[in-house]
């Protein structure tokens, strides 16, 4: 988000908080609204037994976010769990995407549209001892620890290109040596930018420019944006 004002209204998804198990035979779902934040949901599926939602390990926010960027870990992510998502477009029309309607790229929100309110989706999950769920957490956990945990970051900058790593291109060009103000390539994984305490969003916009550019220099791979930059920029 740009510094200072910025010219653009405000939809807060918070009290979209609604989560209901629904079990049919054999079959179980999840209808959760788009603002449960997505560690209440990953918790309700340990709780219950229920298994397929273990990528979700480690990744902040709510079930919106999480579903507008197609949020995964490892390969892993809710393409083949949603089995609808209930939008609500800037005319205040009212759609139910069913599965086959979406088109999950890496990354990126499932459809082509111009941008729409998700209220809330249904999952399609399964039952799922407890200890192999812990057994998938601690999995995912592990992937996690070499990123900044703790430190104030919006997660991967950039989108891995095809057939490499972000962080790998971004740590072999030096950019661990990086800096504009308050914001600092991460010492544990150059994919990541830290805030120090007083980074403006100019600097950290800035920061990822220098890092964007020395990729290209050395590499000839221009890598894509997987944070959104909101105002002007
Ligand atoms: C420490 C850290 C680790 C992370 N690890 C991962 C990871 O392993 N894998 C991964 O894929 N991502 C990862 N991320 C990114 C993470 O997925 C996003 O930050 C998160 O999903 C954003 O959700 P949010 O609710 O905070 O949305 P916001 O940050 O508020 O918004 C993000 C975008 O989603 C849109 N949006 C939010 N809610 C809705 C809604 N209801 N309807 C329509 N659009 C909406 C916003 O308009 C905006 O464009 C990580 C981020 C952090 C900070």
């Amino acid at each position: 988000m740009q510094d200072g004002l910025l010219n653009a209204g405000v939809i807060s998804s918070a009290a979209l908080d609604s989560l209901d198990i629904r079990e049919d035979g054999g079959a179980v779902s999840v209808e959760a609204g788009a603002g449960v934040q997505v560690r209440k949901m990953l918790a309700l599926a340990l709780e219950r037994g229920l298994g397929g939602l273990a990528f979700l390990t480690g990744i902040p926010g709510t079930i919106g976010g999480a579903l507008y960027g197609n949020a995964g870990a490892a390969g892993e992510s809710f393409a083949p769990l949603v089995e609808w998502i209930e939008t609500v477009s800037h005319a205040g029309e009212l759609r139910r995407w069913q599965r086959g309607d979406l088109s999950w790229q890496y990354r990126e929100s499932p459809w082509r549209e111009p941008p729409l309110l998700i209220t809330k989706a249904l999952f399609r999950l399964f039952y799922e001892q407890k200890n192999n769920i812990i057994k998938n957490i601690r999995h995912f956990a592990e992937l996690k620890k070499g990123q900044p945990i703790g430190a104030k970051t919006a997660g991967c900058v950039f989108k891995n290109p095809p057939g490499e790593a972000a962080g790998r291109l971004l740590e072999q060009c030096g950019c661990k040596e990086l800096s504009v103000g308050g914001a600092r390539v991460s010492q544990r994984h150059a994919n990541f930018i830290e805030n120090h305490g007083c980074a403006r969003a100019e600097d950290i916009y800035n920061l990822t420019r220098m890092c964007q550019k020395r990729v290209y220099e050395e590499f000839g791979i221009k890598l894509a944006y997987e944070i959104k930059f909101f105002g002007a920029f």
